[in-house]
């Protein structure tokens, strides 16, 4: 059966899901976006993808054409028409579609555009979370509000495509020497003394949802947390890396360019998070 999506207050089979070539999101990438992780039909820390969303949208003086809460009924609608078990929904709002091609804001009588589709992924069996990934770091090249979860994906882009072509799951994009985030993830190290290291949020990185939860997780279990930047090299002569993302949860990193990390294969804290991750989406599904 044809997937069902979301357009603008309908669903409706995917092949007939479209917006306007007016739309601000296709000429300017004027839109946000956010992804959460479904696990067995439920929605994976959406509080926290939602709260960003509202986040977002406020700092590119966007309003939301639903409440959270009417968005939160959306996701779920979808999930069941579609029968995901295990996957991911992606939203997108946008500031609409206007009579013609203007820099400037549409009028008032322009309503932003809501979209909505699911895709299938077994996140907790992927064969990756065994093994883990290689990465490869490239230069970040974005612009300078990263906190903003904004649909102008073209650094990422190439970014995960150089990292597709060098057989790499990962881009580990690089600033002033230091790891910024991944391409589609927040970067985490374990020293050799046993420190977790993720960078600070700021205007730099995302605010990740799923680095927000391991924080606070391993804080509660007394694990050492700093959060600041850190180097290739510093990774490179960590015990673990690995990273998270609302699609992947934990994932340990085993090389960096090429270069082992700790022995190139998934560490003991690493496997540790994941597990007290899964645990954790499992019991505050929605
Ligand atoms: N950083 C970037 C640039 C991302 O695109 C993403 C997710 O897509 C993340 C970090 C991880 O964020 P989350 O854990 O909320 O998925």
């Amino acid at each position: 059966m044809e997937p069902i999506a979301y357009v603008n207050g309908a669903f409706v089979p995917l092949s007939e899901a479209k917006v306007s070539i007016l739309d601000r999101g296709f000429l300017f990438a004027d839109g946000i976006y956010e992804v959460a992780a479904v696990l067995d039909g439920k929605l994976i820390d959406n509080a926290s993808h939602l709260a960003r969303l509202q986040r977002s949208v406020g700092e590119i003086t966007l309003a939301l054409p639903e409440s959270l809460e009417r968005i939160q009924e959306i996701q779920k609608e979808l999930v069941k028409r579609n029968s995901v078990a295990n996957g991911l929904v992606y939203l997108e709002v946008t500031r609409g579609a206007d009579s013609g091609r203007d820099f400037v804001f549409p009028k008032n009588d322009v309503k932003p555009t809501l979209v909505m589709f699911t895709s299938e992924k077994d996140i907790v069996n992927a064969p990756s979370a065994r093994t883990g990934i290689s990465v490869i770091t490239v230069p970040d090249i974005r612009w300078a509000r990263r906190d903003i979860k904004s649909v102008a994906l073209l650094a990422q882009v190439l970014a995960k495509q150089a990292a597709a072509e060098a057989k790499a799951g990962e881009a580990w994009m690089i600033e002033d020497g230091k790891v910024t985030e991944g391409g589609s993830s927040s970067c985490f190290i374990l020293t050799q003394d046993d420190v977790i290291v993720t960078r600070q949020n700021g205007n730099e990185i995302l605010p990740g949802c799923t680095r927000k939860a391991v924080v606070k997780l391993a804080e509660e279990r007394q694990l050492r947390i700093e959060e600041r930047a850190f180097s290739v090299e510093e990774a490179l002569a960590a015990k673990e890396a690995f990273i998270t993302s609302a699609s992947l949860f934990v994932q340990a990193v085993v090389s960096i360019d090429g270069k082992k990390v700790g022995d190139g294969k998934p560490g003991l804290m690493t496997n540790r998070l994941r597990e007290i991750y899964v645990d954790f989406a499992r019991a505050t599904a929605v």
